[in-house]
């Protein structure tokens, strides 16, 4: 595996596997890699004949300077990892090689998508998003790019990203990866000590426990069931709970003709933010 931290040494290797005929397929993430990441690397190796890792916590993303000091970097190890899961290629550069002038950074608009839950909470995030996936997709040239359904508001907004300025690439979604008492594997989880730990599976449960009242209760008792259950857990502080459409993440205010919903959830738990989503099809849903 070549590890490469050139902006221009990046644009010569894309472009020789370009003329090779080769497919590149490629994941984009910021490190300290999990299970979540290797199921997305694993999938790109099967699926293409090239595969581009990139590593990079990327500054204009955060909404807050704590959440980015801390983010946890783990490269070395990272390095070994990718080793083992068919990648070809690192790229892993440094935010001054990315970002190389202090300018205004683009400003990106995406509707209602970023009207709602973490477009809504976190001011600027996905415009950060936009700004370092375009870059990225420009470098990289990707045939097919995998994403996590564990971002599934990233997921909605690369989307229309990648629609809206014509990347010739296919976007592949993977599921959410967990461990074994539900949580969903995250970077920021390695962040909790071991009482955080315990309690942050209550995100899950949460989801499950709305899952189980979708077309037996009205969604308002829904939300406000989950509201108490999080409430409950001592050390979790809810931030939000939705009941979404998939396609257009606003909120399902009845759920009678809806064919799917995604259950979309946001706390904190200790130092860290933590968000999961699962996605229903009602059609499969008893009602008793
Ligand atoms: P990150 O490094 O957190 O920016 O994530 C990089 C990619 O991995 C994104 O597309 C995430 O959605 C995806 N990802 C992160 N955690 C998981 C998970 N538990 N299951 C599946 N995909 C994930």
């Amino acid at each position: 595996m070549e590890v490469i931290k050139q902006v221009s040494t990046i644009r010569q290797r894309v472009q020789a596997f370009r003329c090779g005929g080769k497919s590149i397929g490629f994941v984009p993430t910021m490190g300290a890699l999990h299970e979540g990441h290797l199921q997305l690397l694993q999938a790109s190796a099967q699926e293409n004949d090239v595969t581009i890792c990139s590593i990079f916590v990327n500054p204009t993303q955060f909404n807050n300077p704590d959440d980015y000091k801390l983010y946890p970097r783990t490269l070395d190890q990272d390095t070994e990892l990718l080793k083992t899961v068919g990648c070809d290629v690192l790229f892993a550069p440094s935010p001054e090689e990315v970002y190389p002038q202090q300018q205004p950074l683009l400003q990106f608009s995406f509707g209602a998508l970023e009207d709602v839950m973490e477009g809504e909470r976190r001011p600027g995030h996905f415009n950060g998003v936009a700004t370092i996936v375009s870059k990225l997709f420009h470098l990289v040239q990707p045939h097919r790019a995998y994403f996590g359904q564990k971002d599934l508001q990233q997921v909605a907004i690369v989307r229309q990203l990648v629609h809206t300025l014509s990347f010739d690439l296919e976007l592949v979604c993977y599921p959410t990866v967990r461990e074994e008492d539900g949580l969903a594997m995250s970077s920021r989880n390695t962040r909790l000590n071991e009482e955080q730990r315990q309690i942050a599976p209550s995100l899950y449960k949460g989801l499950k426990l709305a899952e189980a009242q979708l077309r037996k209760q009205p969604v308002a008792v829904i939300k406000a069931t989950v509201a108490a259950y999080l409430e409950s857990v001592e050390g979790v502080e809810l931030e939000y709970f939705e009941i979404a459409d998939p396609s257009t993440l606003q909120p399902v205010e009845d759920v009678t003709n809806v064919q799917e919903v995604a259950l979309c959830i946001a706390a904190v738990v200790g130092p860290v933010r933590l968000i999961d989503n699962i996605l229903v099809n009602l059609n499969e849903v008893q009602v008793v």
